[in-house]
């Protein structure tokens, strides 16, 4: 399954998300998003307009950036997975570095994060990747296994079979420097062994994300285990996020 997910992050004003929003969906006809499943995750403020004005498109899905574990409850500031699912999104993501980064989100909250989103029939864009030291200093694939396999403890094998996984290596995130298809290609068929080995199925789609554009999209969308791309800084402009659907299509 080839999937595409676009992650504006705390960017656009609601007008300007619309408008975002407008130009991505005049651009995604049925024919240019053939079997690619496109998803973009505007900010909470603008989940529900956003929702009804891809009525008209369903060719594009739409995620959260990141939900709460509980259903309700004194959480100021917070948004349940339950309310997202009332608002008729589709999929939330989870562990994104950010989140862990400036939130202190542990790999244990990520996990309670992706139960809680099944349960609400949502699917989860679980977040993984190591930081630059862990690459540095050699760790960094059993270290990004370590926190896909705390992210998808517990889950029964229904539940695994609608995970997303994103492969973001830190040090490439928003930096411009993006890893090297090789070293996704690494990664990708390593996570997905350990899947295999662990849960028994490898089956789950695993995009790549980290400065991620149309100039070098080619390549790393055609390594054998990267599904897809998820993509920050390139979703902003209509133009090359329409660009990586076509090539992710060609892949
Ligand atoms: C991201 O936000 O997940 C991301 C990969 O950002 P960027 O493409 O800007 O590096």
């Amino acid at each position: 399954m080839k999937i595409l997910v676009g992650n504006w992050k705390m960017n656009t004003t609601p007008e300007e998300g619309i408008s975002l929003l407008e130009r991505i969906s005049n651009l995604l006809t049925n024919e240019v998003v053939g079997d690619v499943r496109v998803v973009v995750a505007p900010p909470s403020l603008h989940l529900i307009p956003s929702v009804e004005k891809l009525w008209e498109n369903p060719e594009i899905a739409v995620a959260a950036q990141n939900c709460h574990h509980k259903d309700s409850g004194a959480f100021t500031g917070e948004i349940s997975p339950e309310m997202l699912l009332n608002s008729e999104v589709d999929a939330v993501i989870l562990g994104h570095s950010e989140r862990r980064e400036y939130f202190k989100e542990t790999d244990d909250l990520v996990a309670l994060k992706v139960k809680a989103a099944l349960k609400h029939h949502l699917i989860p864009i679980v977040c993984v990747g190591e930081k630059l030291e862990q690459r540095k200093s050699g760790t960094f694939l059993n270290d990004t296994w370590t926190q896909l396999k705390i992210a998808l403890s517990d889950l029964s094998p229904e539940g695994l079979a609608d995970v997303v996984v994103a492969y973001e290596p830190v040090w490439a995130i928003g930096t411009g420097e993006v890893a090297s298809p090789d070293q996704a290609q690494e990664m990708h068929a390593f996570l997905r062994g350990k899947l295999k080995e662990t849960f028994g199925t490898g089956e789950l789609p695993i995009l790549y994300g980290g400065s991620c554009k149309p100039s070098n999209a080619d390549d790393i969308f055609a390594q054998l285990d990267v599904d897809g791309g998820l993509i920050g800084g390139a979703s902003l402009n209509a133009d090359d996020f329409l660009l990586l659907v076509e090539k992710l299509r060609k892949s």
